[in-house]
């Protein structure tokens, strides 16, 4: 397996919004690949029902594209390249390239200009049209930008159900759409993890500060609402306590068009970041850039944790039906809840729900975050009279770490000592810093997994785990 280096960290499209761009009567700003449009003073740009409207001077002047205006009919045609869409004032139907198209609102004219719909022009002209219903921002696209890069970034886009949204004349197609399946932070980092290679786009805006993450091509995963809140037009949040940085990290399918996922992270002033966007399933946000937070040089060891199998593999099967991966992530999500109060060390998990993970991709994380230590949490399988608890590892550098944490699984198991082992693993072997994988007890003993399945031994090897990480790591 390819060993990374370090971490690959990208600082990309880091930039500041001017701060021209409102208009006056809406509160609206409007952004075109980055760039806040020219907008009249005397706030003609409306929001009217949700619709922001602009002025066909601004259509021209700012959009670029070809404007008449025909008194009599009181007609607007637009034209650019080989799209020409006609629309009447107070109607509701509009023409694009002689085929009849519906308008959800009207062309209106107010003090002596016409207004147009933006998002059906901007749409119908092959534009990519977001919108922050937060910050009343639309941001517009163009089909050259795609793929780019840039400021402004590639293919940011709105929420169709914020603005006007119900004109979409080509709906993306939703095979090839990666799926979001968890978002998480931890260690002052946010970790969105995608169900195939992703390419995020991601920046800065400031009043108020917040990092955006545009995931392009993406939807959530239909396990994503059983473990984080969103409601039914595709928004959820999560408040973040415990870190200076951050408030709030916010979430939503952004955009159907393309198919867009944003992730804001709501900061209490500017911060710096760094994208780890390793092609692994993972795609991580580090805020721990800032001088008080040298990024992996803060002295404080990381450890992953990695809860065995979820998603589509259940790992062992128990003598009773119940699935060893619903166990292991129990046993992650104590250890994480303990390890929070640990302000000497960090800590990352592979998995934070029931998702599928490549062995690969667990410890390419591993690797690529340059973690210190890798503790794989795993139930065990075999025959009805096994019972008991092992370590196994397979580096030799390992093998101290195996000692200290075996010596803890047993007492805090008190399940039969069946021994610290070695074993060709891929998490212990791939992993390039001292790896054990633990094995709580044999699923296929009945005795082993009633108890395995009770709070009060899930607690107690949790704490296990942490103490013999403490330990290893001298701080105990
Ligand atoms: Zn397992």
């Amino acid at each position: 397996m390819k060993k990374i280096s370090f971490l690959v960290f990208m600082l990309v499209f880091i930039f500041a919004f001017p701060t021209i761009g409102q208009a006056a009567g809406s509160g609206t700003s409007i952004y075109l690949n980055g760039e806040a449009l020219n907008l009249p003073k005397n706030g003609q740009v409306q929001n009217v029902k949700g619709n922001v409207m602009i002025p066909i001077r601004v259509v021209m002047e700012e959009l670029g594209f070809d404007v008449d205006w025909e008194k009599g009919t009181r007609t607007v045609t637009i034209k650019q390249a080989d799209t020409t869409i006609k629309l009447i004032v107070n109607q509701k139907s509009a023409t694009v390239n002689g085929k009849k198209a519906a308008l959800s609102i009207a062309p209106m004219l107010k003090q002596d200009t016409t207004l147009v719909p933006l998002r059906f022009v901007s749409e119908q002209m092959g534009l990519t049209v977001g919108w922050d219903n937060a910050t009343k921002t639309v941001y517009l696209i163009t089909p050259d930008q795609g793929g780019g890069g840039g400021e402004g970034s590639n293919t940011s886009s709105g929420s169709s159900n914020s603005e006007d949204g119900s004109i979409n004349p080509n709906p993306v197609p939703s095979q090839n759409l990666a799926s979001v399946t968890g978002i998480s932070f931890d260690a002052n980092r946010l970790i969105v993890a995608v169900d195939q290679n992703v390419k995020p786009n991601v920046f800065k805006l400031s009043e108020p500060d917040r990092i955006v993450i545009d995931i392009p091509d993406s939807r959530f995963d239909d396990s994503f609402s059983s473990n984080h809140s969103l409601d039914a037009f595709q928004n959820g949040f999560m408040d973040i306590n415990g870190y200076p940085d951050v408030t709030k990290i916010r979430y939503s399918q952004f955009s159907d068009h393309p198919s867009t996922i944003r992730i804001v992270m709501d900061l209490t002033g500017a911060r710096n970041y760094s994208l780890l966007n390793a092609d692994d399933g993972y795609v991580i946000i580090d805020l721990n850039v800032d001088q008080s937070y040298p990024s992996r040089g803060n002295g404080k060891p990381l450890v992953v944790i990695d809860a065995g199998h979820g998603g589509s593999d259940p790992g062992a099967i128990s003598v009773r039906k119940r699935r060893e991966k619903d166990f292991n992530l129990a046993i992650a999500k104590k250890v994480e809840n303990l390890l929070k109060h640990e302000t000497q060390l960090d800590y990352i998990l592979t998995r934070s729900t029931d998702v599928f993970v490549k062995l690969q991709d667990r410890a390419k994380l591993a690797n690529d975050m340059n973690a210190d230590l890798f503790v794989s949490l795993h139930a065990n399988s075999g025959s009805a009279t096994a019972s008991g608890v092992e370590t196994y590892y397979t580096r030799g550098e390992s093998l101290p770490f195996a000692k200290t944490m075996h010596k803890y699984l047993v007492e805090s198991s008190g399940l039969p000592d069946r021994k610290v082992r070695t074993k060709n693993l891929h998490v212990t072997r791939e992993t390039t810093m001292p790896a054990v994988l633990l094995e709580f007890g044999y699923l296929s003993n009945s005795s082993d997994e009633a108890l395995l399945y009770t709070e009060k031994f899930q607690n107690s090897v949790a704490q296990g785990v942490v103490d013999g990480i403490k330990d290893y790591l001298g701080f105990k």
